[in-house]
């Protein structure tokens, strides 16, 4: 073990509870982790996690999309651009009857929060109001609620707030000096700004990124340095890794190796002690095998339902299979 590796082991020993001062991560300390043996990282990985949660409890969302298609950004992974030809109908936004519908069956199969979530730019007043009823009703049936609707203005912000809404999503993507080769119609300080209006009004945070998108190690370790900087760090991190989409500008991109997969997870939960850290996007094509080394690297948290926005996920018998055989259980 060199002597960057031996200071990193002493640091992840001790990771710092939410309240404490927060740790300032450098990409380079980030990136040190990432190269760590796989067998370290780990290591390091289930003391955090076993040091802010039971090991083997898992948090369950379960994700509807309550407006798809046509969305006027351009984000280089999503089958909902509309500058991308994917097949995805454009379809409006759900009656608030559907989405309570679909909500009260989420819980019924083990879900404790609901995510709902808008292809848009930004929310127009009108959409607002139709959100502010979801979140109203959801509530109401003792689930936590989420939503991912783009960009906000502070009253906005303000109005799902005052609907009770738990968490809002808004993730980083990727790494700042990537952003570009991803997306043009936004910028990174955008995304800062909504989050930072979001914490401002005192809701929980819902951000992460994507991995596989061809962005180096160093961006890669970029991404997590901005989370875990974030004061305080998002309370949920959702790891995605890139769904290849046909029609979409990454639908070649080149194949992540699991294993790199996994360390992203591992280096997640070390910088980001007790956030729940989710294993989202891209499961479907993901082996109970690496599922398993994901929730070992401290994810406790999936998105639980057949679909995810508008890519596959598994089935929720197929993950209670999986949770049983792990001897996992909801949180
Ligand atoms: S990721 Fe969101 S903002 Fe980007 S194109 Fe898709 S729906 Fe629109």
């Amino acid at each position: 073990m060199n002597i960057q590796t031996a200071e990193l082991a002493r640091a992840v020993s001790q990771p710092g509870k939410r309240n404490s001062t927060p740790q300032r991560w450098i990409v380079a300390d980030v990136e040190a982790l990432f190269r760590l043996p796989f067998a370290d990282l780990l290591y390091r990985a289930q003391q955090a996690h076993r040091e802010n949660f039971d090991p083997n409890a898992v948090q369950l969302s379960t994700l509807l999309s309550i407006k798809s298609g046509g969305c006027t950004e351009d984000c280089g992974y999503c089958p909902q651009s509309a500058f991308h030809s994917t097949g995805v109908e454009n379809r409006e936004m759900l009656d608030v009857e559907t989405v309570v519908a679909a909500a009260r069956a989420a819980q019924q199969s083990g879900a404790g929060r609901f995510c709902m979530g808008a292809a848009w730019r930004e929310p127009s007043d009108e959409d607002m109001a139709g959100v502010v009823e979801m979140v109203k009703a959801v509530r109401g049936l003792g689930m936590e609620t989420c939503a991912t609707l783009g960009m906000l203005n502070d009253a906005q912000t303000e109005q799902l707030r005052a609907a009770g809404l738990d968490y809002y999503n808004h993730n980083l993507d990727t790494a700042p000096e990537f952003y570009g080769d991803i997306i043009s119609t936004r910028v990174y300080q955008d995304r800062l700004d909504t989050l930072e209006r979001v914490r401002k009004a005192g809701m929980h945070i819902c951000s992460g990124g994507i991995v596989g998108m061809g962005e180096s190690l160093a961006q890669r370790a970029g991404l997590i340095t901005q989370l875990a900087n974030m004061d305080p760090y998002p309370e949920s991190v959702p790891i995605n890794n890139l769904v290849r989409v046909e029609g979409t500008p990454l639908a070649q991109a080149e194949e992540l190796d699991p294993l790199d997969f996994v360390r992203t997870i591992a280096v997640a939960r070390i910088t980001m002690p007790a956030a729940l850290v989710r294993l989202s996007a891209g499961r479907q094509q993901m082996s109970d095998a690496v599922q398993a080394l994901c929730f070992l690297a401290g994810a406790n948290s999936i998105f639980y339902g057949e679909r995810l926005l508008t890519t596959g996920n598994p089935d929720v018998e197929k993950d209670r299979v999986l949770l049983d055989k792990l001897g996992m259980y909801p949180m």
